[in-house]
């Protein structure tokens, strides 16, 4: 059964706000209030959208933001997650979906994590006919999107 995706994206925000403001975190939303339908496997999904928001608030500083979008593009929905955080090198920005990779391990070693959550996302994503990527500037931030097909809902069923 196809779900809306911007629904589905806000409960897990809303999951993660209370953390978050320990952090001084903000999070923002641009997440259209007209339902986009999607088919997926809503445990997977959590896993996946729960590792790119821990992420992005594991290396972010104090006070950061952190904006999730949701846009419709005809066949695909887009997602992503842009954080004000440390950023990723250029020569690590293809590397980080693979398994056990984390950017220069004294840092890594500093934050808790397996380097296998990206790995896993990449994996889940790909299940679902969508693809993922990140772009970063080193010292800046990074965003990460993914993307699903799109689930045209038919009139009678709306
Ligand atoms: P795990 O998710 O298994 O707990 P992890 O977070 O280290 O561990 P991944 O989620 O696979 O592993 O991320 C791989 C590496 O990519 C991280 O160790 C980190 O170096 C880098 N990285 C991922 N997301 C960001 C981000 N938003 N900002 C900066 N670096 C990031
Ligand atoms: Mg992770």
């Amino acid at each position: 059964e196809p779900i809306d995706l911007g629904l589905f994206l806000h409960d897990i925000i809303d999951r993660f706000e209370m953390i978050a403001q320990e952090k001084h975190i903000t999070f923002k939303r641009k997440i259209p209030s007209k339902p986009t339908y999607a088919k997926i496997a809503t445990d997977k999904m959590t896993q996946v959208i729960d590792n790119v928001i821990s992420n992005a608030m594991k290396y972010s500083p104090e006070g950061g933001n952190i904006t999730i979008a949701l846009l419709h593009q005809g066949h695909q929905l887009q997602v992503s997650i842009k954080d004000e955080g440390m950023g990723i090198p250029r020569e690590s920005q293809g590397k980080i979906f693979d398994r056990f990779y984390r950017v220069d391990k004294a840092r890594a070693r500093s934050v808790g994590g397996t380097g296998l959550g990206l790995a896993i996302a990449k994996e889940l994503i790909h299940a679902h006919k969508g693809e993922i990527w990140a772009e970063s500037e080193y010292g800046k931030g990074t965003t990460i999107f993914f993307t699903l097909p799109y689930y045209a809902m038919k009139e009678d069923e709306r």
